[in-house]
């Protein structure tokens, strides 16, 4: 299909935002707030929501609390309970995106096929899917962290005769209730998986490579009365917000990832622990369960159930390898044959894509897929050497764990909307972070990084193929007094 080259219409800068997810949307909201409305969110899906569209898997929960993850500026008295389901937040961002009048601006089936930057023009060249073209000045990639699945290497998969599909492709057409149910994969999918269909199917089969040290955390719904209470009053949703507890464990939680040997990181890993000596009954199963690495270095669960849920009589954990899928079911390398009707794969994500398979050129021709040859990286995650006007809102480097990615975005938008003045102010074409400074950024990063506890000796999506933690490797306050200001010198004008 031919499509029309956008090329902007009005006066002031062009906008491309890439993605209509959380962080696109925030993109959008923020530029219409300033009256800019040159510009598009180009969408690849058919609606917006990012992986709250994609994640549709029974027992999805955001495990940060659903008052913390809201945007600052949208608060919402109407959460049903302290950490929020799926559809609700999803509804949450159609809510926000339809009362700030974002919907006009997003071309939904538009997936950005390449960014080129035409160093003459001073702008961002665009070719979509769909065979139509764009021109932007300023490119914002709001593509999200975990978008592309990853499936399993498991022999035999495409014989299984019952319903096998990846977590974040859920297939409504699979019968749950009273099914032979299997499970590969014991990250917050998987967990939350087990949740919640541990009291569904008739039996649960979790293979699990590495079980999981378990946080507990509160959970209850919110009364009719607190409702109101919040629509009345929203100082006490900012209380909820900023509550004192849940921040003191947000600052544990990042200090001690921060440095392995910290009181924080043992503190975190007393609580995991006691968690499973009190919660798990049967010694043998609480021995299945005991992870033999430091609490947090893979993403830490938070649950107030999985220990609970894992117990019923429904659920068996599998620690041994898995052979390989039958038609039957899932045949183990000891002969065991697991008979199963539904084969879920919680297998996670592919932590490196970001903006990519979209081919990026910046200036000279620079590819970012060389650029990101070893690793994805980006100048306090936000830009690039070499790539003009070009910002990533939760991008590489950037801070990821057990906190909001909202707050992380508001205050990347900040921060970049700084680095635009200049070129708003058409004082300057664009910005792009010196590569001197971003080397001397990632070297600073990469050996701070290895004495987080990401990189105390587990695999997880938060290392690069060189096995170095791709993470902001140091503390939440850091970030946040990072995002205050970019240091003028570390960019390059032009
Ligand atoms: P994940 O954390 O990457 O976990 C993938 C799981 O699959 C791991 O247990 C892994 O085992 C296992 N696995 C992968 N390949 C396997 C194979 N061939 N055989 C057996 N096991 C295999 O993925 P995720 O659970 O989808 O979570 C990804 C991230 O999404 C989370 O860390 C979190 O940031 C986010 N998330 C958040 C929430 C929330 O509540 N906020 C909910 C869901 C997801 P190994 O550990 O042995 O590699």
């Amino acid at each position: 299909m031919d499509a029309p080259v956008w090329k902007g219409s009005g006066a002031g800068l062009r906008h491309a935002i890439i993605g209509a997810g959380m962080s696109g949307i925030l993109a959008a909201i923020k530029l219409l707030e300033r009256g800019d409305r040159n510009f598009t969110v180009f969408e690849k899906g058919s609606d917006l929501g990012g992986t709250w569209r994609d994640n549709r898997y029974p027992g999805l929960t955001c495990d940060t609390p659903s008052h913390a993850y809201s945007y600052s500026f949208a608060p919402n008295p109407e959460w049903s309970s302290y950490y929020a389901a799926g559809p609700e937040i999803h509804a949450y961002f159609r809510k926000v995106a339809t009362e700030r009048g974002v919907l006009p601006f997003i071309r939904y089936g538009s997936e950005v096929n390449a960014c080129r930057f035409d160093e003459d023009a001073g702008t961002w060249r665009l070719s979509l899917a769909d065979g139509g073209e764009a021109e932007a000045d300023v490119v914002y990639a709001a593509t999200g962290v975990l978008h592309h699945p990853k499936m399993p290497e498991l022999s035999g998969l495409d014989t299984f005769a019952g319903k096998a599909f990846h977590s974040a492709r859920w297939d409504d057409g699979a019968v749950l209730d009273g099914a032979r149910i299997g499970i590969v994969g014991c990250g917050s999918t998987g967990i939350q998986l087990v949740n919640a269909l541990s009291d569904r199917a008739a039996r649960l089969v979790h293979f699990q490579r590495s079980p999981q040290w378990i946080m507990p955390v509160p959970q209850f719904d919110y009364t009719a009365e607190q409702k109101a209470a919040f629509a009345r009053d929203p100082t006490l949703i900012d209380a909820v917000r900023h509550d004192k507890d849940y921040w003191a464990a947000i600052y544990r939680f990042t200090d001690g990832v921060a440095d392995a040997e910290s009181p924080e990181a043992a503190e975190i890993e007393d609580i995991c622990r006691q968690n499973l000596e009190t919660s798990v009954r049967d010694p043998e199963l609480r021995e299945k369960l005991r992870p033999n690495y430091r609490a947090a270095c893979k993403r830490l669960i938070y649950s107030w159930e999985y220990y609970e849920c894992v117990q019923r009589p429904a659920v068996l954990v599998e620690t041994g390898g898995i052979a390989q899928v039958e038609p039957a079911g899932v045949r183990m390398v000891d002969g065991t044959l697991h008979g199963l009707d539904v084969l879920v794969l919680a297998t996670g994500f592919q932590a490196d894509r970001f903006i990519r398979p979209a081919t990026v050129s910046g200036r000279g021709g620079r590819l970012l897929d060389d650029f990101w040859a070893v690793r994805p990286t980006a100048h306090y995650a936000v830009s690039l050497p070499g790539f003009p006007n070009l910002f990533m809102l939760n991008g590489p480097t950037g801070p990821v764990g057990n906190f909001p990615l909202i707050d992380i975005a508001e205050m990347q938008w900040d921060y970049l909307e700084q680095l635009l003045e200049p070129v708003r102010a058409g004082r300057a074409k664009w910005v792009e972070p010196r590569q001197e400074a971003f080397e001397a950024y990632e070297a600073r990063r990469i050996e701070a990084a290895k004495k987080t506890v990401f990189g105390s000796g587990c695999t997880s999506w938060y290392l690069d193929a060189t096995g170095i933690p791709s993470t902001w490797p140091w503390s939440y306050q850091a970030f946040v007094d990072a995002m205050k200001a970019p240091v003028p010198d570390e960019y390059r004008y032009a």
